[in-house]
């Protein structure tokens, strides 16, 4: 069984990576289970070169495969922010409640047509000697006037699944698995480690 690094310290990430990857001959470690693992830096402009920068990082640095990923909120309206800077919107010391407020604030008023926005997440999967390669997935949806629902994390509260009457964070875990940015962009990859 081959080793694959999970360049990520969430837990909730770690297992979706190891459900997929137990399909495969493929042995999810992740950076919690590596001594003075690194912080690596998403001095990117777009979610893949985070997703690369950190991938090619972790694989250099212990000669492993790595997957790594990134991902946040684009509001159209906002010309694609949060972008990259969702986790730190409002500030360094990244509150999911600040965040909410800062993107509600700069929608006020602004009417349903124009609030779409989509959660976006790159995966790169590295390994020495080999060129790196990326997938992407997204879910649409619209920003609501305030925060409904007390499931999920980040922007979930505020973003209206397209074709469901419902909020990211009205949805169980289970459902949200199923058409999460995230998800989509695993079983992308998981249809290119078959290949
Ligand atoms: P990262 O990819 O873990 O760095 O996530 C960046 C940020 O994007 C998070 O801190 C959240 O603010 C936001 N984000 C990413 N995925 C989700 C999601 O599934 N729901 C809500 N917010 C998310």
């Amino acid at each position: 069984m081959k080793d694959v690094i999970i360049a990520t310290k969430n837990a909730g990430k770690l297992l979706e990576f190891q459900s997929i990857l137990s399909q495969y001959d493929l042995k999810a470690i992740s950076l919690m289970d590596l001594e003075d693992s690194p912080e690596v830096e998403e001095t990117g402009s777009t979610f893949e070169e985070n997703a690369v920068l950190k991938a090619e990082a972790i694989s250099k640095l212990y000669g492993k495969m790595a997957i790594a990923d990134d991902s946040g909120l684009s509001v159209d309206y906002l010309g694609g922010e949060p972008g990259v800077y969702s986790a730190r919107y409002a500030g360094a010391e990244k509150s999911d409640a600040a965040n909410i407020e800062k993107v509600l604030l700069q929608l006020k008023g602004v009417s349903k047509e124009e609030r779409n926005a989509r959660f976006r997440c790159a995966l790169a999967l590295a390994e020495p000697g080999r060129e790196t390669v990326t997938v992407e997935g997204s879910v649409e949806g619209y920003i609501t006037e305030e925060p409904i629902g007390e499931n999920g994390f980040g922007y979930d509260p505020i973003f209206l699944v397209k074709d469901k009457a419902k909020t990211m964070a009205q949805l169980t875990k289970e459902e949200k698995n199923k058409i999460s940015h995230r998800a989509v962009a695993l079983q992308k990859l998981a249809k290119l480690l078959k290949a």
